[in-house]
């Protein structure tokens, strides 16, 4: 049986990193992937465009977008923050370029080029890298593991780093191996949760408008008519609601209002204006087209694929002319372009989270070097430790750091 320094399982952003950098720290280094090719989630973030990282470069900062577990990532980010990345990344070749909201894309817009420069990272610093290899579990004996057992047979190492990420898009490969494997060797595990979904509403009109984006709108969620939550951003409606980064941003907060009675999102299409000038407004295209039909007056307003659900649902007869649109009719029309409500019924599950919430808890990992408190070779990376943020490059963040932190320390014998 051969005998690596380090045997990194999963090969993910988060393992290639920690095998590349083990490695360039002189180890000898083997990564078991299960896929035929590493990094096939990394192929499908950010709409197959990899939003890397984000702009606030501030470590302090950074960790508080992970909510109260966020501290724990602080050795990790001051080890290996935004910065590194942005220069890792240029250094490798991929330019990279900041966009709204602070959101960082390579300048290509192809994650192909993110998943290949990985890989030649890895390669290049002389990490074995085997593709179609299933790790079927670690052997652990005297509170250390001895060998992976594998679909290539045995395999040891004097460290082993587990990085085989968490349970959401499941046909990426990720089916929470790595969770069980930590619950058997003694880590507490907390609840594994799909986060960052879209949510399923009552109304079905969404299929029909599924395919553009509302930028720059405002979400308002409430409970039982209270309102608990809002976001300015963007959305987009699915097939059978809807989705976008202030709705993923605002999943969790949705899953628990759903236990706690009626939820609705009240949509502002046109939130920049205030409500009685968007009502003046209204009059004036009204007045504008006083002549012309109702269901022609929409057109600057709205994108026209919208229009035909707009008439749907206000419940005003196309036909009837501009200058017969009651008061009524109008506050109708208002209250869709302001307030459009629309009923939660659901949130999806694993199949299209974008990541997992939960995970092999903290207190069973020494942040400070990603080593396990419980199994004295083994490092944790990535997305099944316990800490989730949200959207716009946070959770690569997270893997990136962490990635290099489990590298650097498993490389030292
Ligand atoms: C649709 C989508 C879009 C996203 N967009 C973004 C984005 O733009 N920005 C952002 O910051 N985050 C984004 N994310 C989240 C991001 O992809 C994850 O946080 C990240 O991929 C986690 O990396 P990881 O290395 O921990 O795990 P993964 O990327 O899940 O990699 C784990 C690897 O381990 C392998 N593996 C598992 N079990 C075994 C085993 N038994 N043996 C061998 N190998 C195994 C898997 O095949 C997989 O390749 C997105 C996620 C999704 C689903």
């Amino acid at each position: 049986m051969k005998r690596y320094d380090v045997i990194v399982v999963g090969g993910g952003p988060a393992g290639l990193f920690a095998a590349g950098f083990a490695a360039r720290r002189g180890a000898q280094v083997l990564l078991l992937e299960k896929n035929a090719r590493c990094g096939a989630k990394l192929l499908i973030t950010g709409k197959g465009r990899c939003n890397v990282t984000h702009s606030e470069d501030d470590p302090r900062k950074f960790a508080e977008f992970f909510g109260r577990n966020g501290r724990a990532l602080l050795t990790a980010l001051y080890a290996f923050g935004v910065k590194e990345v942005v220069a890792f990344f240029e250094e490798q070749g991929v330019a990279l370029t900041v966009e709204r909201g602070g959101r960082i894309f390579p300048q290509s817009g192809e994650a192909r080029d993110v998943q290949r420069a990985l890989e030649s990272f890895a390669r290049d610093a002389g990490v074995e890298l085997r593709t179609s290899c299933t790790v079927k579990q670690p052997l652990i004996e005297d509170g250390r593991v001895q060998a992976l057992e594998t679909s290539a047979g045995l395999f040891s190492a004097g460290n082993v780093v587990l990085a085989t990420g968490g349970l959401s898009y499941p046909e990426t490969g990720c089916t929470g191996d790595g969770y069980a494997w930590a619950a058997a060797s003694g880590h507490r595990l907390v609840p594994a949760e799909p986060a960052l979904v879209p949510v399923h509403l009552r109304e079905s009109w969404t299929a029909e408008v599924s395919h553009f984006n509302l930028r720059n709108v405002r979400v308002t969620l409430t409970v039982e008519g209270k309102k608990v939550d809002e976001r300015f951003g963007e959305a987009f409606f699915t097939s059978t609601g809807i989705g976008g980064p202030i709705i993923l941003d605002m999943s969790s907060r949705i899953r628990e209002a759903l236990k706690q009675g009626k939820v609705k999102l009240l949509l502002d299409l046109k939130p920049a204006v205030a409500i009685e000038l968007f009502d003046k407004r209204l009059q004036r295209e009204l007045a504008e087209h006083s002549n012309q039909d109702f269901g022609n007056s929409l057109g600057s307003l709205l994108p026209r694929d919208m229009i035909p659900v707009f008439l749907r649902l206000v419940g005003i007869d196309p036909r009837k002319k501009c200058h017969s649109v009651t008061r009524t009719e109008r506050q109708r029309l208002l209250k869709l372009f302001k307030e459009l409500e629309l009923e939660v019924t659901g949130c999806e599950g694993f199949r299209r989270a974008i990541i997992t919430s939960g995970g092999v808890s903290l207190q069973d990992i020494d942040m400070r070097s990603m080593r396990s408190r419980q199994v004295a070779n083994l490092f944790f990376a990535g997305e099944m430790i316990d800490l989730d943020g949200p959207t716009g490059g946070f959770n690569l963040q997270e893997c990136w750091s962490t990635g290099y932190l489990a590298g650097i320390n498993a490389a030292i014998a």
